[in-house]
């Protein structure tokens, strides 16, 4: 028998991770497969009364512009399945699990490769939506499949790593199946022969040698180097890196770099080149920058935090004051990462700012 676990005029404070008082229409816990019935008749009565719905996870990639007009659909499935075969562990864990949890997990069981995503809020389900990515490794290294219920034709399928289209923070989740798809489970695939990946930013400094470093390691530093330098959003609200690290032309990038000869700038494959947004917000000297309960973060320059008794429009003037502020001083347009939610569902900062 399926549980019911419909709340209505639910407010959303304790599933965002920058907590805003935004509140939902409709909130329904999915915590099982055998509530899928109810689930899809409540989507089908949303759809014919042209109401927004929303797959939410655990918040922490999602800025609440306002109250949400229609179903939020909280996924809270559990479960992780093992299972081997002579080369690799296979995990398919159930969309509700906590990521930071699962990464703990493993690496205590002695199964390596999540090691450098530790820490990374939010649930297993929101992992491919994004691409979630640290320290030189990404979801899609690891992801072989993705099982999902598609919401519009109410069937369960699965895409393969090809097909999730994964990019830099990308998918084929917020592109063509942008809002019609909730994901129940992800597959993992983690090599028995592990291959540590050491040689990113800070943790090449640390573990100059990739030869002797353990997987546990390399789990203590990134999760060290992150609670120093995140601020828990437990304590001040957050969403970690507010905005992509955007990429620019070559001839961009060669033109700025020119005239900061300091400048951070990664050549990619193609030609273009990836910038350091924290390094381009810092630079025009915004740490600390605050705007009503909103703040950038006094030592990360990437991270927009609420105060205290932030509201969502303070969020929403402070990032773009942010954008306004890189735009005239480096003619580069700094994309979110964070995802917007009005009454109706996503959004963007530009379509906030032209309806205020
Ligand atoms: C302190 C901090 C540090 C962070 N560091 C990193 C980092 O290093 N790297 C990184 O990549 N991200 C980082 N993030 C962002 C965030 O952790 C990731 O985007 C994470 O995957 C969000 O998970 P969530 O469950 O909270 O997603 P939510 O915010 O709930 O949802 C994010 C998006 O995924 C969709 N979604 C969620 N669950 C499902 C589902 N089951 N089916 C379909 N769609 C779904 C939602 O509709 C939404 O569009 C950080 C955030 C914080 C607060």
């Amino acid at each position: 028998m399926g549980q019911t676990m419909i709340e209505k005029n639910c407010s959303l404070k304790a599933f965002n991770s920058f907590s805003i008082d935004a509140r939902a229409h409709l909130l329904f816990h999915f915590k099982q497969h055998s509530q899928l019935p109810e689930l899809l008749t409540l989507i089908k009565q949303m759809q014919s009364e042209k109401k927004p719905i929303l797959v939410l996870g655990g918040g922490s990639n999602t800025l609440f512009c306002e109250d949400f007009s229609g179903l939020v659909i909280k996924v809270e499935l559990m479960g992780v399945d093992k299972s081997e075969d002579p080369e690799n562990y296979l995990l398919t864990v159930a969309a509700g699990e906590d990521w930071p949890q699962l990464v703990e997990d493993t690496v205590q069981q002695g199964i390596y490769g999540l090691e450098n995503l530790a820490l990374i809020p939010g649930v297993v389900g929101a992992a491919p939506v994004q691409n979630i990515g640290a320290y030189g490794i990404e979801l899609k290294d690891v992801c072989t499949r993705v099982d999902y219920i598609d919401l519009i034709d109410e069937e369960l399928k699965s895409l393969s790593n090809e097909d999730c289209l994964f990019a830099y923070r990308d998918s084929i989740f917020k592109g063509e199946l942008k809002d019609r798809v909730l994901i129940t489970s992800v597959e993992l695939k983690l090599p028995k022969q592990w291959q540590p990946h050491c040689r990113y930013g800070l943790l090449q400094s640390i573990h100059e040698t990739e030869e002797t470093v353990s997987a546990q390691q390399i789990f203590n530093s990134v999760c060290r180097i992150r609670s120093e330098k995140l601020p828990d959003p437990s304590v001040l609200g957050n969403a970690g890196s507010f905005f992509k690290n955007p990429i620019v032309s070559e001839h961009l990038g060669g033109q700025l770099l020119s005239h900061h000869a300091d400048m951070p700038l990664y050549p990619q494959a193609d030609g273009t080149a990836k910038l350091a947004a924290g390094w381009l917000i810092d630079q025009c000297g915004l740490k600390g920058k605050q705007i009503g309960g909103a703040a950038v973060h006094k030592d990360q320059a990437l991270v927009l935090i609420n105060t205290g008794n932030a509201t969502s429009q303070d969020i929403i003037d402070l990032a773009w004051f942010v954008r306004e502020q890189v735009l005239q001083k480096f003619a580069v347009l700094l994309e979110h990462e964070v995802r917007f939610i009005d009454a109706q569902g996503e959004t963007t900062l530009q379509q906030v700012m032209k309806d205020v």
